[in-house]
């Protein structure tokens, strides 16, 4: 199997993972935004964020590999074109899931300086971090 090949495979199996991590993302977010803004929630929060971002690297590949494969072939494939629409239309809808999330993580953010590696609440005036000794950066 070529590369374009596996990549456009790939990408039919993604947009239904996509969508299943898109409902977790939500569901996630709705029970935060019940509790108290909990450094940990924000930690899980950009942890979700960060997978979501990973999720639309690969559709977006997917697509171009799809795309690609209908360039190559010369013709529009209907079912390679069908997979194309689902893709876009999960990676539209994982963009609006990130967009609410960073708003959601923005009012979350905490007063008091975090450490920019593992999240905790930095000591004041503190040059490092007392939890993993990573070195403050202003
Ligand atoms: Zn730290």
């Amino acid at each position: 199997m070529g590369f374009i090949q596996k990549v456009a495979d790939g990408a039919k199996q993604l947009g239904t993972q996509a969508k299943d991590l898109g409902g977790i993302a939500g569901d996630k977010a709705r029970d935060i935004s019940k509790k108290s803004s909990e450094l940990f929630e924000l930690t899980k929060l950009k942890r979700e964020m960060q997978k979501m971002e990973t999720e639309i690297a690969n559709n977006l590949a997917g697509i171009g590999a799809l795309y690609y494969q209908q360039q190559q072939a010369g013709q529009v494939d209907a079912s390679v074109g069908e997979e194309l629409t689902r893709l876009l239309n999960d990676t539209k809808e994982l963009e609006m899931q990130m967009k609410e999330l960073e708003t959601q993580i923005e009012d979350m953010q905490p007063e008091t300086p975090a450490c920019a590696d593992c999240g905790k609440e930095l000591p004041a005036g503190g040059k490092f971090c007392s939890f993993c000794a990573k070195q403050v950066v202003e």
